[in-house]
């Protein structure tokens, strides 16, 4: 069985609980890097089949000009799918250009939409992909070449489905194309917690920013967590949250430098889940970052956030109603 047939079986799963945590993946869409090159590409994949059994995994499709466009310059997305990228431009993505590398990132900007619409419909759901926060409108960046988060954003408003969203940025590097997407857009509130002294530079002004020092550790991370997302959400009062849940702070990560411990992550994943549950808010889960040495740390600090998620789909109400949740959701 190819990996597409691997994950479309595994969505004609049906429900049997009423309690499925779905979840989109992108990596059927091949994608090879040149040796050595530091993008860890096999981890989406191995992260897909440590869950795949237990899961309702869905097939990511590319995403459409439409919904790109309703974030991204046209000139821009018309450069990316040619291969028309300045030096400059090349420079600041990291990642060599080609024809599967565009239909990839399609592919995980459809994975958070989808993800977004199920998270409304069952409280959680996730994409095993995106979370690319450092793209911006007119720019790739950090190996981001579509902003997901923010196109979901804009889909999701365009269908009037959402109009308060909350972007929750936990991975070790600050949302800055996210950031700067929204930055004149009250109704979006950007949160992004990220070590001080990480890559990017310059930052850019979320609604708000909390920066870490380096080497924090998971006491002074959570206590930051603690100190400022409650309120920020409480301030906010949106109805969807996108929880960006890098795993880059691991201290086992070659990129992060928080000197996080999984104990610490899946704190961090617990807090979040349960704070948007009392708040009885909708989440969805975007990957983001994860670097690790060896790449085995990150991938287990992956599939703890799924399996806290997991539980976290458990205490939300149950769906009882069968549909394919590609297609059939509740009209907007
Ligand atoms: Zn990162």
């Amino acid at each position: 069985m190819s990996g597409a047939d691997a994950v479309r079986s595994a969505a004609r799963t049906p429900p049997s609980d009423g309690h499925p945590l779905h979840a989109w993946s992108s990596d059927h869409h091949a994608l090879e890097l040149p040796p050595g090159h530091p993008f860890p590409i096999a981890k989406y994949r191995a992260l897909r089949e440590k869950l795949l059994a237990p899961g309702h995994v869905h097939a990511s499709e590319p995403a459409p000009d439409a919904w790109l466009l309703l974030v991204h310059a046209a000139d821009y997305v018309d450069r990316i799918e040619r291969g028309a990228l300045g030096a400059q431009e090349r420079l600041r993505l990291g990642l060599p250009w080609s024809a599967p590398l565009v239909t990839r990132a399609r592919a995980a900007v459809y994975g958070t939409v989808m993800a977004a619409r199920a998270a409304l419909v069952h409280g959680v759901a996730g994409n095993l992909a995106g979370g690319t926060h450092h793209a911006y409108r007119d720019r790739a960046e950090g190996y981001c070449l579509f902003n997901d988060m923010a196109v979901a954003i804009e889909v999701l408003r365009a269908e009037r489905r959402i109009a308060r969203p909350f972007v929750a940025d936990l991975d070790v590097h600050q949302g800055n194309g996210t950031a700067a997407i929204h930055a004149s857009d009250p109704a979006v509130f950007t949160f992004s917690m990220h070590g001080e002294a990480n890559y990017p530079t310059p930052k850019e002004r979320s609604s708000l920013d909390v920066e870490l020092a380096l080497d924090c550790g998971d006491g002074a991370f959570l206590a930051a967590l603690d100190a400022h997302m409650p309120a920020a959400l409480d301030a906010h009062a949106p109805d969807l949250v996108f929880y960006q849940a890098g795993v880059d702070g691991l201290k086992e990560d070659r990129f992060g430098r928080l000197a996080l411990t999984h104990a610490g992550l899946v704190e961090r994943d617990r807090r979040v889940f349960r704070w948007c549950e009392e708040r009885g808010l909708p989440v969805v889960i975007v990957l983001g970052g994860g670097y690790g040495r060896p790449l085995s740390a990150t991938i287990d600090a992956c599939a703890n956030l799924w399996r806290e998620a997991r539980e976290a789909r458990r205490r939300r109400p149950a769906v009882h109603a069968v549909h394919d949740p590609t297609t059939a959701f509740p009209p907007a």
